[in-house]
């Protein structure tokens, strides 16, 4: 059994009466955001600035804060996450809670936050896996992205993943940035790995992986390419590995670059430059390979007791979609990571859920009355449209595409859009507000995160590392919860 976590010093205890936690008597708007990722932060960060004495609580599922930053990010793009600061700054900001380690839809429901706060700010992001809908998607050595990342990142309950890199191939379903994410980091020296914050245990299964070949697959092709190029010249630049294209997927390809937009001008440029060395290099040295293939979709996975190849459909393009034809190709390939896009799913029943964007049904991050969805915009009054004083921002609003800073714009968006309800009366504040009932919860305060981060950071430097990650919770929570009784 895990030890109470009592609430820090600076965490004032908030009972029926209380009013805000700032000096004033007045009634202060209290809100809470649900999930600790970018969205909830910017959130924060733009109420804080923009709602006078506002109080916010910070309700996140795990111990410890920073979502995808943290667990998604790829340990070798450190600058990324730099917006940890910021984050980090608004955390410690006296007018917010951190309060790890409570999940909505398991510690509490959506309806006791909507009594206990003026306002409730879903932000807890997209966590799950589309899947293909194929045939042997369950055969062992099919992994999705997600599973994948979140064991090289050390998110908790993916530590035992084990992937199989005792084979010679890997192949990824989808090009977007995960899925080159993936490659780069299969496909790096190790030694290069060593000086990240990636677990000490997918170093060791790495320094031991056999796989030599990378291939990523696309329904379309090189023109819609979903990876962008940082991306891409990182994989170009990858040393002991050299890039394979075919090239009959460039057919037409490089007559059609002066018509293109810029950023798509450039990175089809790249391509085809790569290609064109490629030809001049064809004996150029065996070592490991990334092997880009366009216009295939996966339409089943071979083998008995485990997957021995994918069997793909070749596309053809019209108008920029992609259309099965009757040829078929099979790829052999010993392990297998879908990367087709996470999701999102509702947690509590009274979330208004859009389960086939797989996102909550909302209206620049107001969310819709439960019989309404994202099309109906016939109502004009505000208080028959949205639930008043509940909003959703990030990838559980967007659904699961962009990068940290389109998720900042949007939530800066829909953070305003809140202010703006607070300061029109929208959101009455007709009495003051609890706050979550803590008592008896074993909850991670921020002092009890940066003991964790303080810990890891340690482990980290005797291995030469940034910081060496816990994975397990009980770890976490036996050792925030020593800080927090310090
Ligand atoms: C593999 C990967 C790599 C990426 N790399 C980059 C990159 O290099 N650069 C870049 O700019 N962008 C990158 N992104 C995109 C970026 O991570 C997202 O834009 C951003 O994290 C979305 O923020 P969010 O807050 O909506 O969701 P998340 O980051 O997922 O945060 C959601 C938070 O909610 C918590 N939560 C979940 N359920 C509950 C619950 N029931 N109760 C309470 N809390 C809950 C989660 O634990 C999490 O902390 C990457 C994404 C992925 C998937």
């Amino acid at each position: 059994m895990y030890r109470k976590i009592l609430p820090l010093s600076r965490t004032v205890k908030v009972g029926h009466n209380s009013i805000c936690r700032h000096a004033s008597s007045a009634v202060c708007p209290r809100i809470c955001i649900v999930g600790a990722g970018p969205a909830g932060f910017y959130t924060a960060q733009y109420i804080l600035k923009h709602l006078d004495n506002s109080d916010i609580d910070i309700v996140e599922k795990l111990p410890v804060p920073f979502g995808l930053v943290r667990f998604g990010v790829a340990p070798d793009h450190p600058e990324v996450k730099n917006v940890i600061n910021t984050f980090t700054k608004t955390a410690e900001n006296p007018r917010v809670r951190f309060l790890g380690n409570l999940s909505l839809g398991k510690d509490f429901t959506l309806q006791d936050l909507r009594e206990r706060y003026h306002a409730v700010l879903l932000t807890y992001g997209a966590e799950h896996d589309n899947t293909l809908g194929i045939p042997n998607e369950t055969l062992p050595n099919v992994l999705s992205a997600r599973e994948f990342v979140a064991w090289y990142n050390g998110l908790p309950g993916f530590e035992n993943l084990n992937p199989d890199l005792s084979g010679k191939s890997l192949t990824l379903l989808g090009q977007g940035n995960v899925a080159v994410d993936i490659a780069r980091i299969v496909l790096s020296n190790v030694d290069e790995l060593k000086k990240t914050d990636i677990t000490d245990y997918a170093l060791e299964a790495l320094s031991r992986s056999k796989i030599e070949t990378v291939h990523l697959v696309g329904r379309r092709g090189p023109l819609q390419a979903a990876f962008t190029i940082k991306e891409l010249r990182e994989m170009l630049k990858l040393s002991n590995c050299i890039t394979r294209w075919r090239a009959d997927d460039f057919d037409h390809v490089e007559e059609s670059i002066p018509n293109l937009p810029r950023p798509r001008k450039r990175i089809t440029e790249l391509m085809v430059k790569s290609l064109s060395e490629q030809e001049q290099n064809a004996n150029a040295q065996p070592g490991r390979h990334f092997r880009p293939i366009f216009f295939r979709s996966p339409v089943k996975f071979v083998g008995s007791d485990k997957v021995e190849a994918v069997e793909f459909v070749v596309n053809k393009l019209m108008d920029g979609r992609a259309i099965p034809t009757e040829q078929r190709e099979t790829i052999p390939t010993d392990l297998v990571c879908r990367s087709i896009g996470y999701r999102a799913i509702s947690v509590d029943d009274h979330i208004n859920f859009d389960e086939r964007k797989g996102c909550v049904n909302n209206s620049g991050g107001r969310v819709l009355k439960r019989n309404l969805t994202g099309s109906d915009q016939t109502i004009d009054d505000i208080e028959d449209k949205y639930e008043p004083g509940l909003y959703a921002s990030g990838w559980l609003a967007t659904g699961p595409t962009g990068v940290i800073l389109t998720t900042m714009n949007n939530s800066f968006g829909v953070a305003d859009l809140l202010c703006r309800d607070f300061k029109a009366n929208t959101i009455r504040l007709n009495g003051s507000r609890p706050g979550l009932d803590l008592t008896g919860r074993p909850y991670v305060s921020w002092n009890g995160w940066k003991a964790i981060d303080n810990e890891e950071i340690r482990r980290g430097e005797a291995r030469g590392k940034p910081r060496e990650k816990l994975t397990s919770i009980e770890t976490m929570l036996q050792i925030a919860s020593n800080a927090s009784n310090a």
